[in-house]
């Protein structure tokens, strides 16, 4: 839940950023012509359709940017995920697995394995949750007391 809310507040947070922007790249513009079009110029003023594109993309690669972040962040505690390893072998992967890079969270809640082949179509990430791997070390510091 609290994964997703921080996705959702990426996003809000895009949205208000757009519609921010579209006011002020307006006000930079200049006037349309006002020759057969009634209402928006958009689709009938080059320049104005341009604009219009350009905040498209910027809006969508503002998005592709979150969700690029959301995806190495961690499930638990949303920290960025560190230490990427490379397991597996490109030339030997029948003998040690296909290739992927796995993250891990650097509190030890969980890893995130990234194949980099993907044979059958996109793979997805797999994350796999590590759950009571501080509270074993914790015990047995317990233990020994
Ligand atoms: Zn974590």
């Amino acid at each position: 839940m609290k994964y997703w809310g921080f996705m959702g507040v990426k996003v809000a947070l895009i949205a208000l950023a757009m519609r921010g922007l579209w006011p002020l790249v307006k006000s930079l513009l200049p006037p349309p012509r006002p020759f057969l079009y009634i209402g928006q110029p958009f689709g009938r003023d080059l320049v104005w359709t341009l604009a219009a594109g350009a905040c498209f993309l910027v809006g969508c690669g503002l998005l592709y940017l979150a969700w690029l972040d959301q995806r190495y962040r961690c499930r638990v505690c949303l920290r960025r995920l560190r230490m990427p390893v490379e397991t597996g072998s490109w030339s030997s992967m029948l003998q040690f697995g296909r290739p992927r890079i796995e993250y891990i969270c650097p509190y030890g809640h969980g890893t995130l394995e990234v194949p980099e082949v993907q044979i059958a179509g996109p793979e997805h990430a797999d994350w796999r949750a590590h759950g009571d791997i501080w509270e074993e070390l914790t015990s047995v510091e317990e233990a020994r007391r």
